[in-house]
């Protein structure tokens, strides 16, 4: 409101003193001056940038704890722990401990690093105070720098303020401003990330309060390696995807305050979501309470949880409307996937849909019986193979391929690519950078080939199993794993290979 009035009033001001014959350079360098001095002070402008809302968020009680975070034992223990030390300095200068002054949370998107860190503040009973390293990013030299220096004076302030002796700082994407300096960055971003080592430097591991910082980034490889070496954040803990428990735990820590049916089965909805992350988990519990919501289901069902999960996996459902004769090939090509999948790992198959969702007009969801972290070539030559069961039967009902399985063919590409790289290939133990494009393409087109045709052969021996499913899954959209395995196993013309 000032400002607007300001705006009216100055000109106004001014053709009244030049009406009048008064000389107004003076009067009006003078308002520069004050203008300049003003925007600085209020941190914007080129001369401002620092002011203390506009650089971070304090979060001034974190209500996060780390019974909240379901799985990721291994990482809350190993930050408990960081934090045990910042609580109890005493004791672990008894142990000649050196206080820890950073530590660095690494993993992929959505696993719940920033979760840990309000966490980490509320165990610590500490003052938190959290930025991004977006944040930090400027186009004028020295601003992401004052900014910094801010963030450090800020969490002292908070402490005072709050009467504690400790606190901690958060920094979330830390690659933003910690990426390598090879020579090529610009100015602005050496001088934030000179201005973050400065402050951990200077941060005197005895005196009051005590500041502990904690960084997370998806890109540890990208971080400078000045940021990681000992005395910096030289603890690194990987916040990683969960795996089958952890979801379950997950799940239920999102489904506790929903009116979900005892009839739902958890552990078989954290086994469907194989590779998702804890974002989401939260997102497919949401999900599935809108699906319930809208129809006004008094629960949440299994039907809503397996919606939620497509939707998460794929996208939001669409309104192509494909011809008849699309759905049917889309159905051959589902079908062929699905069949390859539970041939090759039984119980593999858990949706065959022929809904279009995102980009596909039909899938099959799949979670592997098992999870595994090593594979041998055979698990991955499988892989390729389920790739490309939906080409191949394309090719068998109708004689040629459609555009549908560009999707299909990438992820093989990357499965084979994976091969060559693991010495898997018959090109041996490789380099992958030392090989020419061509060598790789002609290793690529071997492989491509030989598990083209062995998909071929195997799926010629199903063709009583395309007959009875295909109309099913016309009809009714979707069918799940059992009923799909029902059909398969219980067609008694298959000749199955061994
Ligand atoms: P990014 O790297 O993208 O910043 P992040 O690892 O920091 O992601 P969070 O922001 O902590 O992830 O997680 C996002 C949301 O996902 C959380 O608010 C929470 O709802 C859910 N979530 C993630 N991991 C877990 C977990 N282990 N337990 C419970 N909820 C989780």
């Amino acid at each position: 409101m000032t400002k607007e009035w300001l705006i009216g009033a100055v000109p106004v001001v001014i053709i009244f003193l030049l009406f009048m014959g008064i000389n107004i350079g003076p009067i009006l360098f003078i308002a520069l001056i004050g203008a300049l001095l003003y925007f600085t002070l209020n941190g914007q402008g080129p001369f401002g940038g620092n002011k203390r809302s506009k650089t971070s968020h304090e979060i001034k009680e974190s209500v996060t704890t780390f019974d909240q975070i379901g799985g990721q034992e291994r990482a809350k223990q190993e930050l408990k722990e960081a934090i045990d030390f910042l609580k109890e300095d005493q004791l672990a200068k008894d142990y000649g401990i050196r206080p820890l002054k950073g530590i660095l949370l690494t993993g992929p998107p959505g696993t719940g690093k920033t979760l840990m860190a309000k966490a980490a503040a509320n165990y610590a009973e500490a003052a938190f105070v959290a930025a991004s390293g977006s944040e930090f990013v400027e186009m004028y030299v020295g601003v992401g720098a004052g900014r910094i220096r801010d963030l450090f004076k800020e969490v002292k302030q908070l402490t005072e303020e709050k009467n504690l002796n400790r606190g901690i700082i958060f920094i979330d994407e830390i690659d933003a401003i910690g990426g390598k300096r090879e020579g090529k960055q610009q100015k602005e971003y050496d001088q934030t990330l000179n201005q973050l080592l400065t402050e951990m430097d200077g941060m005197a591991t005895n005196e009051q309060p005590r500041i502990l910082i904690i960084a997370a980034t998806n890109r540890k490889d990208m971080l400078d390696p000045a940021l990681l070496r000992p005395g910096r954040f030289d603890r690194h803990i990987v916040v990683d995807l969960p795996d089958l428990t952890a979801r379950k735990q997950i799940l239920t820590i999102h489904f506790k305050q929903k009116p979900i049916d005892p009839k739902c089965d958890v552990d078989q909805v954290a086994k469907d979501t194989f590779g998702f992350s804890g974002a989401q988990l939260e997102s497919v519990a949401n999900e599935a309470a809108i699906y319930a919501f809208r129809e006004k289901s008094p629960t949440i069902t299994m039907l809503h949880i397996s919606a939620a999960i497509d939707k998460v996996m794929m996208g939001e459902q669409t309104d192509k409307e494909s011809t008849d004769e699309e759905k049917k090939r889309v159905a051959f090509h589902e079908l062929g996937h699905a069949i390859v999948s539970e041939i090759l790992r039984p119980h593999s198959v858990s949706q065959v849909v022929l809904t279009p969702r995102g980009g596909a007009l039909g899938y099959v969801r799949q979670s592997p019986p098992k999870e595994q972290y090593l594979y041998t070539k055979s698990n991955i030559e499988e892989q390729i193979m389920v790739c490309l069961a939906g080409a191949v039967t394309e090719e068998i009902y109708y004689g040629e391929r459609s555009t549908g399985s560009k999707n299909d063919f990438e992820q093989a590409m990357n499965y084979v690519h994976h091969m060559i790289d693991t010495g898997l290939s018959s090109l041996g133990i490789v380099t992958l950078e030392h090989l020419s494009k061509e060598q790789i393409q002609k290793e690529a087109d071997a492989i491509i080939s030989y598990l083209l045709e062995k998909t071929h052969q195997m799926l010629k021996k199903y063709d009583p199993v395309f007959h009875d499913s295909f109309q099913i899954l016309l009809d009714e959209e979707r069918m799940n794993g059992e009923r799909f395995r029902e059909l398969l196993h219980g067609n008694k013309n298959v000749k199955e290979i061994s």
